[in-house]
Order: structure tokens, then C-alpha cells, then sequence
């Protein structure tokens, strides 16, 4: 399957349910037409394709807690669907350590693969002061606010995502107004829908 390209904005095709409410259709299990891995929970359709949760957010920055769920960063060396490649490997083996996923939280203790992991969340994160020196803002609901007049200021979006603009995943998902992504990262990780998104695999435990 050829992938399709992703740049952050606002797909005005996109079904009701991007907005923010009940996403789950009857698509896990299918594959994301952008970065090609499985669309896991919450799948979504943009532009008519389906969606993981990760690039179905960079194309709805008019989601209702977009703001919550995306930083815009500036990252031109790594195209969207390979940052939500890399964001998901990250996520993934973050919850398999117990740890939070949240971009701005810190590891329980330090050490090992829990501080790369954090460390290389942070970099990302980190670009986000290269966008608010180009736009004034890393908030992408101010980006999606501003899509509408920014042609009249002479601004090409499409120039600033070829340029490198990113939507970074913060490690949440809203549904109803509740952080479910959590249950999203365990559906990739390939548990069953009712496991708890935070067991840990760490076998000491089991014996404590
Ligand atoms: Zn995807």
C-alpha cells in the first residue's frame, strides 16, 4: 500500500465524529493509509482514509481539546507520518515500563531506557520554541483559527508544512472529554480492550 502524505491543518471533510466525540467505528484492526501501522482504537477517517489517532489529529486542529492533544513543532528533517511513527514507538514502550506517556511529565526514577525515552520526547517538544519565533504561537488551535485569513496575510500553509511544521502528539486523546489515550496505546500494544492500559510487564512486581 502506497502511503498517503499527512501535513497539519484542518480537513474540512472530515466526518462529524473528528471533532471530538465518539470516534471507534468498526476500523481496528485496519491499517493508517498515512504512516501504515495499525489504526488501533479510535480509528478515524480523513479525507475519506483511515486514520490512527496520531494523524487523524494533525489533520483536526478544529478539535475542541486540539490544544491538549497536539504542540505544533518545528521539525523539518522528519515528514508528520515518520514523528507519529516515532511518537508511537515512544508511547508504546513507555506504557510497557508502567511510566506515564504525557509529554511533559518525568519518568518515576530515572535511569536506563526510561530517560532515553523521556529525553527524546523532550527534543520533540522542545521544537515547539522554533514555531513560536515563526508564528507567535505553538498552539494549534490558534493555527486552525488562523487558516482562514492567513492567505490574506500572504502566508502559505502548505509552505510551512513543507518547511516543517508538525503536529507533536502530547500523549493524550480526548473522547467526551476524557483522556482515553491510554486505552489507545494498549490497542496498539495489542491487549485486550478491557486490560488496564498501565499494567506493567516488569515480572518483579508480580513476585513483590
Ligand atoms: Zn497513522
Amino acid at each position: 500500500m502506497k502511503l498517503k502524505s499527512l501535513t497539519p491543518g484542518v480537513d474540512t471533510q472530515a466526518s462529524q465524529h473528528v471533532a471530538g466525540e465518539a470516534v471507534a467505528e468498526d476500523i481496528t484492526g485496519t491499517t493508517c493509509h498515512f504512516c501504515g501501522l495499525t489504526a488501533g482504537l479510535h480509528g478515524m477517517r480523513i479525507s475519506q482514509s483511515i486514520s490512527c489517532v496520531l494523524c487523524g489529529v494533525a489533520q483536526s486542529l478544529h478539535r475542541t481539546m486540539i490544544d491538549e492533544e497536539v504542540r505544533l513543532i518545528w521539525l523539518p528533517e522528519m515528514s508528520q507520518p515518520a514523528l507519529n511513527v516515532l511518537v508511537r514507538q515512544i508511547h508504546i514502550d513507555l506504557q510497557a515500563l508502567g511510566e506515564s506517556v504525557f509529554c511533559d511529565d518525568n519518568p518515576s526514577h530515572p535511569g536506563g531506557m526510561r530517560t532515553a525515552l523521556y529525553t527524546a520526547q523532550r527534543i520533540l517538544r522542545e521544537r515547539s520554541d522554533a514555531i513560536v519565533e515563526k508564528l507567535g504561537s505553538s498552539r494549534a488551535s490558534d493555527l486552525a483559527d488562523a487558516l482562514t485569513v492567513l492567505s490574506s496575510r500572504h502566508v502559505d500553509v502548505q509552505n510551512l508544512a513543507g518547511g516543517g511544521l508538525r503536529a507533536f502528539p502530547t500523549g493524550r486523546f480526548f473522547v467526551g472529554g476524557l483522556n482515553v489515550y491510554d486505552e489507545i496505546v494498549a490497542s496498539w500494544r495489542g491487549l485486550p480492550a478491557d486490560a488496564k492500559a498501565t499494567e506493567s510487564p516488569n515480572p518483579l512486581k508480580k513476585v513483590a
